[in-house]
Order: C-alpha cells, then structure tokens, then sequence
C-alpha cells in the first residue's frame, strides 16, 4: 500500500476567484473610514492574510483602533453581500474536477488552510458543494495569520501525514513562506493574486488539469 499523502489547499484566488466580492467589502470598508482605496493590485496583494494583518499592510502608518473598525467595516460589508447572494466568486476552471481526481485516490488526503474565517469558509464549500470533501481545514479563527506555518502543521497533525508527502498549493507569498516553514513542498499557481515570479515555488502550474501529474512529481505517487 502507498503512503498516505496530503494536498492541502488555498482557498481565495487558488480555488475560488473572490476579487469581485473582496474589492466590493474594501471599498465599503474604506469609505466608511473616508479613506481612499488603493489600486487594485494592491488591495489584492493581502488577500490570503487574516484581516488584521492585512490592514497593516495597506495603511502602515495607522493605529490600532482604525484597523480595528476597518475589521468590523470589511466583515460587515461582506456579510451584507452574503446575505444579497452577491457573494459569487466563482471556481476557478477545473478546480472540481482535480478535487474529484485526486479525492478518488485512496492514499491522497486534502485539506484547506485559509485566511478565511470558519464561517466564510463553511459558505464557500457549501455554496461549491465541496462540504466533506477535506478531511482538514485550517481557518484564521484558530490561527496566526499566514505565512505562520501554523495551519499546515495542524492539517499535518490531524490527517497524520509527514511533511514530505504532503504539498501547498497557492497563489501567493505567504502560502510558499506558510508550507516551506513547515517542512512542506510547493506548488503555485499562476491565475492567482501575486505575480509568479514572486512565489517562487518548487513548481508554477498554469492550469488545474495539470495539478493531480504535478503532485505525483512533487512529492512521489
Ligand atoms: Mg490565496
């Protein structure tokens, strides 16, 4: 029998193309401050850290208590969107069908580790009919925000795999920086929010068809 192996995914900009819906809550989110938006680029280049930390990140200079209402701003932006069902990020082509090849493996486990919070994440998996299909899913509820290794190291711990069967597959930095501090390989991917040459990742795929081949690579059959 071959060793148990362990896929663990990204969630926004890997599987699910949430910009609509996350540049909608920020620009709510800004203007209830009367702040002014920064470029597109920008506001995407945090997405996948946990909320806190990614308004540090776009307004270094601002204490404590703006980000924490920004915080409360976003959330209750993207709550109001939820309950419009305007929350409608799409997969990204194939994503199902990868899911589906590499679930059907016996030896192969999945899992998410997400800047989403439990909640999002539950609306997101329902919403794609992906409810039960990880066996671990690591939320920002329960950790520091990426590229602490902590979520990979939990999926680790509750699936039982070692670290060097199991791989990462995002579309940003602080995936690559959140699995390599984990022992964890790398695969990026390139329809995702950072810029690739940024990731540097051991492996760039341009198209889900070809994750299920580049796993096998990556971290053996
Ligand atoms: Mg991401």
């Amino acid at each position: 029998m071959r060793e148990l192996r362990l896929v663990i995914f990204d969630v926004d900009g890997t599987l699910v193309d949430s910009q609509a819906e996350i540049m909608a809550a920020m620009t709510q989110a800004y203007q209830s401050e009367g702040l002014t938006l920064p470029e597109r680029a920008a506001v995407l280049s945090i997405v996948g850290l946990s909320l806190a930390e990614a308004f540090a990140k776009l307004l270094p200079d601002s204490d404590a208590p703006l980000r924490a209402r920004l915080v409360d701003a976003y959330k209750g932006a993207f709550a109001g969107l939820r309950s419009n069902n305007q929350e409608m990020g799409p997969l990204f082509p194939g994503a199902q069908t990868a899911l589906q090849t590499l679930q059907a493996q016996d030896h192969t486990l999945l899992a998410v580790a997400t800047g989403k919070s439990r909640r999002g994440l539950d609306k997101v998996l329902e919403r794609h009919g992906l409810t039960g299909v990880f066996h671990s899913e690591q939320v920002a509820d329960h950790h520091p925000s990426k590229p602490h290794p902590s979520m990979v190291l939990a999926a680790l711990a509750e699936t039982g795999v070692v670290a060097e069967r199991a791989v990462m597959l995002g579309d940003t930095s602080y995936d690559m920086d959140m699995a390599r501090g984990a022992g964890v390989k790398t695969i990026g991917v390139s329809w995702g929010y950072h810029p690739v040459a940024s990731l540097q990742a051991d492996h760039i795929i341009d198209d889900f068809a070809a994750l299920p081949a580049t796993v096998d690579a990556v971290i053996g059959e």
